[in-house]
């Protein structure tokens, strides 16, 4: 059965009206192992052909109603059979018949008798042909539609053939093309970097990958990935073969990726910071709370021994002023104030801590407002002071009475100490909205910059250590409005005064 590999799956469809001479000759096929169908004439060859398509055509020159050369024309002019091969089996020698057989489209011809090595020795090489013709055409209509540019190269790196899609990544037909050096499309740097691979490809080796920018000749600058190898014939390389894929698309989507991935690490990088700012207030709120409990305590053990003190002092006051001695009589006096001023820290740090009685209650802020305002109104008068208030009717609020009274004592004193030299201090009362009352606390004061109105509410923020400010008197403030679930707001200008809006919740009914 080995015997001839290559004949296995070849059919033949033999044109023959003699029968003796059709039947002999199947016979002889056969027995080479062929498929062989007998027709006696054209029409009945037409059909078997319908129905199958052999591999090879054998036909009889002289059939009965026919003329097997005419036949031959007709099958090269119609669209269907057209490709296969034909062999003409011919009893003359007679070379016009011969040469009308090729000129009618016959692949080879043979004479009657024939030997069988000889006559399978030309069915082969039709075959052969034919299947070569197959290959090269899909592999040419493969290359007409691959949606990648092929190149086809001589050894010099001149193009010899490409497909339509390297025509129009160049941008120019190929019959302008031939013949020049593929290197001079690309950009400087990637001219060099072509050739060096088309040298690594010329040594025998595959390319792959490559990244090249492509200069077209509308001078287009065009991204693409190549790919290389050698086609070689008998151990020598006879073509390079490049085959590139435009990248543009795939280079903007990446471009647009890196532009996201930047923005939203910006982004990220923003939020980080946020909540790193968030964090640290958070830790330094806690540590203020840790403090202020330390505090607390402190501030209640010096209170005992500072009393005593006082009142030393106040007893050595008594007795030395029988005794007439001025010196450590004003000396005696410096030690009261500070114990006096020892004790005013003291109370600021436990108005800081005092965890006070969550107790709220409806209340009348305006009535409120006044009390704490007369109890200061005469310090601030001396102090060349000008005031005014401006309460409109409000409903009541749902408040804790002592600590409000706490916030606005705080903020007037500090309007008061904004003003040294005298000034306008305005405070006013009017509802905000169906739930809210606003408070507003204006002062012609010194006024402060931005980067100073971020710190006053921070504990022990002071501009007043010389004085006898401890810092403590906003953040107080602060988190008695939030416990009373109010806001505080402020506005100012360097030497243009300041406002201070607390906001208030309304008691519902
Ligand atoms: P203290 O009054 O003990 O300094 P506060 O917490 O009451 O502490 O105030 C913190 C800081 O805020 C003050 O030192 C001052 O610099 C600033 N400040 C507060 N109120 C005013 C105001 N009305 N005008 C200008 N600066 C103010
Ligand atoms: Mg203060």
């Amino acid at each position: 059965m080995d015997r001839d590999k290559s004949a296995k799956n070849v059919s033949l469809l033999l044109v023959e009206d003699t029968k003796e001479h059709a039947k002999y000759t199947r016979l002889l096929l056969e027995k080479q192992d062929y498929t062989v169908n007998v027709v006696p004439d054209e029409e009945t060859a037409i059909e078997t052909l319908k129905q199958r398509e052999p591999d090879v055509i054998l036909m009889d020159i002289m059939l009965g109603n026919g003329n097997g050369i005419d036949f031959c024309k007709k099958l090269r002019k119609g669209d269907k059979f057209a490709n296969i091969p034909v062999i003409l089996l011919t009893s003359s020698n007679d070379i016009k018949t011969k040469i009308s057989g090729f000129q009618a489209g016959a692949d080879d011809y043979i004479t009657k008798p024939f030997k069988i090595q000889e006559l399978t020795a030309r069915i082969e090489l039709s075959v052969q042909k034919k299947r070569l013709a197959e290959s090269e055409n899909r592999y040419r209509n493969f290359m007409q539609n691959l949606n990648d540019a092929v190149f086809m190269l001589n050894t010099q790196g001149e193009m010899i053939d490409l497909n339509p899609y390297a025509e129009k990544l160049l941008g120019a037909k190929k019959q302008f093309l031939y013949g020049n050096s593929l290197f001079q499309f690309f950009q400087k740097d990637f001219s060099r970097e072509f050739i060096k691979n088309f040298e690594t490809i010329l040594t025998g080796k595959e390319v792959r990958g490559v990244y090249l920018r492509i200069k077209n000749v509308t001078g287009k600058s065009i991204p693409v990935e190549m790919n290389g190898f050698s086609r070689q014939e008998n151990g020598s390389i006879i073509q390079v073969q490049m085959v590139m894929r435009d990248i543009t698309e795939r280079e903007l989507l990446q471009q647009e990726v890196q532009r996201y991935t930047t923005l939203l690490e910006k982004q990220v990088e923003a939020r980080t910071n946020e909540l790193n700012e968030t964090q640290r207030r958070l830790i330094m709120s806690e540590k203020m709370g840790a403090i202020g409990q330390l505090a607390a305590g402190i501030a209640h053990e010096l209170r005992n021994p500072l009393s005593i003190i006082g009142a030393s002092v106040y007893y050595l006051t008594r007795v030395l002023s029988k005794n007439e001695n001025r010196k450590i009589g004003d000396h005696l006096e410096i030690i009261q104030n500070e114990i006096s001023r020892s004790q005013k820290i003291i109370t600021n740090l436990l108005d800081f801590s005092r965890r006070s009685s969550p107790e709220r209650e409806s209340a009348d802020l305006n009535k409120i407002i006044r009390q704490t305002f007369s109890i200061l109104e005469r310090n601030l008068t001396n102090h060349d002071i000008e005031t005014s208030l401006n309460l409109e009717p409000i409903p009541l609020c749902f408040i804790n009475v002592d600590e409000i009274k706490q916030v606005l004592l705080n903020l007037l004193m500090n309007a008061k100490e904004a003003m040294p030299g005298g000034g306008v201090l305005k405070v006013k009362s009017h509802l905000h909205d169906r739930k809210h009352v606003v408070i507003e606390i204006q002062d012609s004061g010194v006024g402060m910059e931005k980067d100073k109105i971020e710190k006053i509410f921070d504990p022990f923020f002071t501009t007043k250590a010389n004085q006898d400010g401890v810092g403590l008197g906003l953040s107080l403030v602060h988190s008695s409005i939030k416990r009373n679930q109010g806001t505080i707001s402020v506005k100012s200008e360097k030497r243009d005064g300041t406002t201070f809006y607390v906001c208030l919740p309304v008691a519902t009914t």
